[in-house]
This record gives C-alpha cells, sequence and structure tokens, in this order.
C-alpha cells in the first residue's frame, strides 16, 4: 500500500464531493485535500443515469451551489447540463488534480491515540489497496448503491418474452420506436421516462400500485425569464434563489398545514390539466397526505400532455402475474408489452458503503445520532453530506460546508485536533434519519444513522432556519475536543 497524508479525504467526487472541496479550498487554503471517487468520472448521480429525458426535480436556482449561479435559462435541467455545470465549477475552481478516479473506499478507522483516520480504498480493476491518512473524512458518497437497484419481487417475470429494463442501467441502444412499453412505478423517474419516450413508443402504460402527488411547473420560470432580460441572467439567479427558496418553504409548511386543501388544489390543477372525464381520483389522489412523500414535478406538464394526447396512460393496480407478452393484473385486466421498465426505486446505502471503526470497534450507524445534520456521535472528525428531501439537495450541503470551514477555524485558533459531537441524553427518544414514508426510504432506514427529539440531534428540514444555525449560529456547542497531534508520520508500507 502506499501512503498520503491530508488534512480532509472527500470521499465521491458528485455535486456534493465537488461543492465541499471548493468551499474548502476557498475558506480554507491552508488545508490539503483529497477526493477519492469510486467511478472515472466526476458527477455521481448525473453521470450514472442514461434513462430518456433524465432531468432534475428541483429548480436548479436552489439546486446549484451558493457560489456559482445558474445562467441557464430552463429552471429545471436536463442531467447534461447539470453534469456540465458540476464539471465546469470542478474545473474553474482547480478540483480535478485533487481527484483519484477509481478509487474505492472500503474501510475508515479512527485512531484517537494518532488523531486521524486511516482510509483504505481500492484502485482500479484489480482492487490494489491503498492507504490514505486524514485529520478529517467528509463522506459525500451520495444515498444509494450504483452496482445495484431496487426491484420488488414481480411474481412470473420469468415468463415474460420481451425486454426487461431498470432505468439505472439503461442500454444505450434501447429501441422503443413502435414499440408498446410498459414503466412500473410511480416516482420521479417514472414520470419523466413516460412523456420522454411517449412519443416515438407505439404507447407507454405507467403501471402504479399508489398514486402520487403530481405538479405541473414550467421548464422556464417566467417570472425570472423577464427578470434575466431586465437584469441579466447573474443578477436574475440571486433574485430567483431567494423566491424559489421562500416558494418551496412555504408550500412544504402550506402542505403540512392544510394538507386538505393542498390536497384540493393539487386536485384542482390536475382536473384541468387531464382530459374530461378522467379519472383523476384513482390515479392522481394519493392515499396520503402531501408532502408525507415526495411530491413529483412535470415540466410544463409534459405527463398530462402526453395522456391527453393518448400517447400515454396510467393504470392503478396490483400485478397478478407476467405473462409471456405482458402482464395480468389482479383486476383481471392485461397490459400487453414488447419492453418493461422497472422503475421502482433505488438501493439506498448509508454513508458510501464503508465500513467504519472507531478507536478498534466498529461503528453500527444506526447506533450514531445525527449532529446539526453534518456530524455523528461516536466518529470524530467526521462530517456527512445529505442533502434535504423536502427541497434541494445541494441548500443543505452548502450550509453544512460553510459550517464545517468555521468549526476548523475555531480548531485551529484553540489547538483542537480532533471533536466528537455529544450524544444526547440516554433516555431521550430517537427516530430515523431518514423520516419520510417512501417505500424505498422505509426498506432501508434501520442502516441509517438516527436523529434525536432536539437540537442539535434532531434532523432540521428548513433551509432558512439551517442557515442561521450553521452559518451565523454558535460552532462548537455540545461537543468535546481533543488537543492537536503531530500530523501523522507516513505509516509503514502493509502487506495486503
Ligand atoms: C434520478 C435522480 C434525480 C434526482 N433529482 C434530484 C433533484 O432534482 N433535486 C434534488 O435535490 N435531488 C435530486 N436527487 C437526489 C440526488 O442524488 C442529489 O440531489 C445529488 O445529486 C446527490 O449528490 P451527491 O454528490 O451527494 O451524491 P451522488 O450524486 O450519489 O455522488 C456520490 C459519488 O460518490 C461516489 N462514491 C460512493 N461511494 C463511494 C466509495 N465508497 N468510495 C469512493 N467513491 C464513492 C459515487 O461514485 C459518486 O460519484 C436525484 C436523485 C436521482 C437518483
Amino acid at each position: 500500500m502506499t501512503d498520503t497524508h491530508v488534512d480532509v479525504l472527500i470521499i465521491g467526487a458528485g455535486i456534493s464531493g465537488i461543492g465541499a472541496a471548493v468551499h474548502l479550498q476557498d475558506k480554507q487554503p491552508g488545508k490539503s485535500y483529497v477526493i477519492l471517487e469510486a467511478r472515472d468520472s466526476i458527477g455521481g448521480t448525473w453521470d450514472l443515469f442514461r434513462y430518456p429525458g433524465i432531468r432534475s426535480d428541483s429548480d436548479l436556482h436552489t439546486f446549484c451551489y451558493a457560489f456559482k449561479p445558474w445562467l441557464e435559462d430552463r429552471a429545471i435541467a436536463d442531467a447534461d447540463s447539470i453534469l456540465r455545470y458540476i464539471r465546469e465549477a470542478a474545473t474553474e475552481n482547480r478540483v480535478e488534480h485533487h481527484i483519484r478516479f477509481a478509487h474505492r473506499v472500503r474501510e475508515a478507522t479512527w485512531s484517537s491515540s494518532d488523531g486521524c483516520w486511516t482510509v483504505v480504498a481500492e484502485r482500479g480493476a484489480d482492487r490494489e489497496p491503498v492507504r490514505f491518512t486524514a485529520t478529517w473524512l467528509f463522506c459525500a458518497g451520495g444515498y444509494y448503491r450504483y452496482d445495484s437497484a431496487h426491484v420488488p419481487e414481480l411474481p412470473g417475470i420469468e415468463r415474460f418474452g420481451g425486454e426487461i429494463v431498470h432505468p439505472q442501467f439503461w442500454p444505450e441502444d434501447l429501441d422503443y420506436a413502435g414499440k408498446r412499453v410498459l414503466v412500473i412505478g410511480s416516482g420521479a423517474t417514472a414520470m419523466t421516462i413516460v412523456p420522454a419516450i411517449a412519443r416515438e413508443a407505439a404507447h407507454v402504460t405507467m403501471l402504479q400500485r399508489t398514486p402520487t402527488y403530481v405538479v405541473a411547473i414550467p421548464a422556464v420560470d417566467p417570472i425570472t425569464e423577464r427578470l434575466r432580460r431586465w437584469l441579466g441572467p447573474a443578477r436574475a439567479h440571486g433574485i430567483a434563489r431567494r423566491k424559489n427558496v421562500r416558494l418551496g418553504s412555504l408550500v412544504y409548511k402550506a402542505s403540512r398545514r392544510y394538507p386538505n386543501l393542498i390536497r384540493k388544489l393539487i386536485r384542482a390543477a390536475n382536473v384541468r390539466a387531464l382530459p374530461e372525464g378522467y379519472d383523476v381520483d384513482a390515479h392522481f389522489n394519493p392515499p396520503y397526505d402531501p408532502w408525507d412523500q415526495r411530491m413529483c414535478v412535470v415540466p410544463d406538464g409534459d405527463l398530462f400532455r402526453a395522456i391527453r394526447s393518448r400517447e400515454a396512460s396510467i393504470v392503478t393496480d396490483h400485478i397478478e402475474t407476467f405473462t409471456e407478452d405482458g402482464i395480468a393484473l389482479k383486476s383481471g385486466e392485461r397490459i400487453e408489452a414488447d419492453i418493461v421498465v422497472t422503475a421502482t426505486g433505488l438501493e439506498l446505502q448509508a454513508l458510501a458503503g464503508v465500513s467504519y471503526n472507531v478507536d478498534g470497534s466498529p461503528v453500527d450507524l444506526s447506533d450514531t445520532i445525527t449532529y446539526k445534520g453534518m456530524m455523528l456521535t461516536g466518529m470524530p472528525n467526521f462530517l456527512y453530506a445529505i442533502g434535504y428531501t423536502n427541497a434541494s439537495w445541494t441548500l443543505k450541503v452548502d450550509l453544512v460546508c460553510e459550517h464545517f470551514c468555521r468549526l476548523l477555524t475555531l480548531m485551529d485558533e484553540h489547538g483542537h485536533g480532533s471533536c466528537v459531537p455529544d450524544s444526547p441524553h440516554a433516555d431521550a427518544p430517537t427516530r430515523p434519519l431518514l423520516d419520510f414514508a417512501a417505500g424505498y426510504v422505509l426498506r432501508s432506514v434501520e442502516k441509517f444513522p438516527k436523529q434525536g427529539a432536539s437540537a442539535p440531534w434532531e434532523l432540521n428540514m428548513d433551509y432558512r432556519r439551517d442557515r442561521k444555525v450553521l452559518v451565523h449560529g454558535p460552532v462548537g456547542d455540545h461537543m468535546t475536543f481533543a488537543a492537536a497531534r503531530p500530523a501523522p508520520q507516513p505509516l509503514p508500507v502493509a502487506v495486503a
């Protein structure tokens, strides 16, 4: 193994890892860092998914970094534009030469006596072990597995004679023109694929067990568009970002406080967008309240357009069994298909799937409790980037990076080398970190850390409140510090 020591080791070169690097070199230019990325390219999510129509469902004025405005006209952007934006951020800030590609982090071990993490990664196809030491470990490895996806048990699937595709592994050469396509799922991915392929396919059926709240929003925001013309893209972006943060927070809070009113408003908008006589209640009226699960947005109502034009239809039912040429449903209805797309979700993975160890004891992540939504009890000098589920992911990650840089300044001023969040009182109640009722969350929730019932251990999902705490609030509260130690010497070469 080779050994390299850095102040901060970042896992992952997705939008979060690149953002963390830029914040760090901007506000802590004296700190050394490296990014270990398992893949051969940057961008994470926005480089991995290749299904037709792949796009954000957040507006890019809030999904972009605080330090780099979104200057394109489309607020709901396709993956290529987002990837271009992340690459630009990396290039403009000279982050690339800090990235070690094809390095998959497997183990991270904290030693209090050395005051640092030892991180073992596998390099390249032959998985050569490589070792790094780092004073801080920043996990920006996303929240789901890249090498596998969730597919529920599909009865009789082996009988189906057509092609079966999961959106996470979309074949580049899949020819759906003139074919009958059945998309199983009701999340953002299904809502994106259906209108994107509807024109070319013979017909697209979206089969869902339970409806989702679906809201049409303009892909190009008319207010921002006008501002762009008057003020130019950069100043318009600043106003659009503040507007969209406020609007998003208002809609979320109104949904939690007045669920019936919001449900009625969404239903009324759906009725207007769908053909006369369409069974809105069967297909667009979920049995849960708005924002119990993430809402789906459809840019310019593209899903509704596909339904109106009869290129696509929605069926709400349960699968009885697959047949040779399609699916038989519990209701007795049959759907014929040449291609089945299983838009059935992600397989969640906590903190990059790394095996963590602190002072000789393996860490069970479900025993840890979040601190300010960025650190974990029992894990010294460890940060993680998990964004909001009710707003743009990046809004939160930017704040985490700001607070981290403030914490580093405080520690340097006081000669601290490490810190660990205090635990809440042993009797204090805890609940899942991902407190969200979506099926894909519920399936994996016990693998993730928990949150407490009060600050700083409770996960805050409100950007403006988080901003007050993380950018302007106290640093180092509810934390135990240890003195700095001499920088570690390179470790002796170990036999792998
Ligand atoms: C299809 C899709 C659409 C989405 N749309 C939105 C949206 O519109 N708005 C929103 O807020 N959120 C959205 N999300 C959530 C989205 O994933 C995040 O917003 C954001 O892109 C996550 O960025 P990230 O850098 O934290 O993680 P990722 O994009 O997952 O990147 C993680 C990186 O870490 C690397 N990595 C992981 N484990 C290791 C390891 N052990 N060693 C080394 N490297 C590792 C991965 O290879 C990857 O490059 C979407 C998610 C999906 C799947």
